[in-house]
């Protein structure tokens, strides 16, 4: 179908365009109280007056924490990955069923973040640390694509594994459920049922998907990066742990921030839910566990992983106000606090900086 540009066609009906349509000219400015995490009927443009400063403030620690995958060197797991004999098979076996695990992963919590979160959360604070959050799983399958090409691996067979491997796509596949069901178009949130549904999305997204399934996954890694293998993808994981954390205690924010503002979502009923919701996840995770680690290598086990998972199983609960749903609460991993404590002035960083200067002296010649 071709323009027709002639003046003689019939004027069609002025229509205003559908930004300006929505504004409300005679509404009045929003103050603090007008703000609300869902359901909020205030204009959701003004970010200020801020609301939840908690919000803000991770989205300044997101940026403040920016780094890109292709700033860490991988010449060392290069060699490694093609020595004869510098990785068992057990460690190759787990590190590309981690990969696999992560690649498809960071996707599939930034869509359910694009697809299913944004639209309901009506908080312009929640919202601006949303983007940004975005954004950095974006860096994150970004640092799936830098190691896949780094190390020559078999994309299809990476990129495919939440497909193919019975054991990622068991946990990818209770995870879509969530999404599918709030991009329905005719979603929306405002009764008790609805809201009920959007807490439980980011209960399986915030709690379990990366608060939990991510854990185990970078408890892997670090693990050979204590050894000194895989150096470079162990440094990757370090920096994409730092992002996570914060993910993880966003959305534990919103969701006790939800409860308190909507105490009829938290029933008695639906904490039993969400209790058995981190148990089924725990499970999971321990039959990814015994696929991805049949044997195990040294320091580290399915039946260690399944142990931490109940240690991080129960520090959610606790998080979110519920009881614990495991038994055992020790940490077989202590070392992993250690890691989550990674700090900003490693040598890199200063060297990027120095970059970013460069790339500030633009020529618009
Ligand atoms: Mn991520
Ligand atoms: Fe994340």
């Amino acid at each position: 179908m071709s323009l027709d540009w002639s003046s003689d066609h019939p004027t069609p009906a002025p229509v205003a365009p559908i930004s300006e349509a929505r504004i409300d000219r005679a509404g009045g400015r929003v103050s603090v109280d007008d703000k609300a995490m869902i359901n909020c009927r205030a204009d959701v443009n003004q970010l200020l007056p801020l609301k939840y400063k908690w919000a803000w403030d991770k989205y300044l620690a997101g940026c403040n924490n920016h780094w890109m995958p292709t700033e860490v060197s991988m010449q060392a797991d290069i060699a490694l990955w093609k020595s004869r004999d510098g990785l068992t098979e057990d460690e190759r076996h787990t590190l590309k069923r981690n990969l696999g695990f992560f690649a498809a992963s960071e996707s599939l919590v930034a869509n359910n973040i694009v697809l299913a979160i944004y639209r309901h959360l009506t908080n312009p604070e929640c919202r601006q640390y949303l983007l940004r959050q975005a954004f950095e799983e974006a860096v994150h399958t970004h640092t799936f694509q830098y190691i896949v090409e780094s190390l020559g691996l078999d994309e299809g067979e990476l990129f495919n594994m939440y497909r193919e491997v019975p054991s990622i796509t068991d946990k990818a596949a209770w995870a879509l459920d969530f999404t599918q069901h709030l991009d329905d178009p005719d979603f929306t949130t405002g009764t008790p049922e609805t809201d009920r549904a959007f807490v439980r999305d980011l209960i399986a997204f915030y709690v379990i998907f990366e608060g939990m399934w991510f854990y185990t996954g970078f408890a892997q890694i670090l693990s050979l990066g204590r050894r000194n293998k895989m150096v470079g993808i162990a440094e990757q994981y370090q920096y994409i742990l730092r992002d996570e954390s914060i993910h993880l205690n966003f959305g534990i924010d919103v969701i006790n921030q939800i409860k308190a503002e909507n105490p009829h979502v938290w029933t008695p009923e639906f904490q039993a839910e969400v209790r058995e919701m981190i148990k089924k996840a725990a499970e999971l995770e321990a039959a990814y566990g015994r696929d991805t680690m049949p044997r195990g290598f040294l320091g580290l086990n399915a039946a260690l992983c399944e142990q931490y998972m109940h240690f991080i199983a129960n520090r959610r609960c606790a998080q979110l106000g519920l009881h614990e749903v495991f038994g055992e609460t020790e940490n077989p991993f202590p070392w992993m606090s250690e890691a989550m404590d990674l700090k900003k002035e490693k040598n890199f960083f200063e060297t990027r900086v120095i970059e970013y200067q460069n790339g500030g002296a633009l020529s618009w010649d």
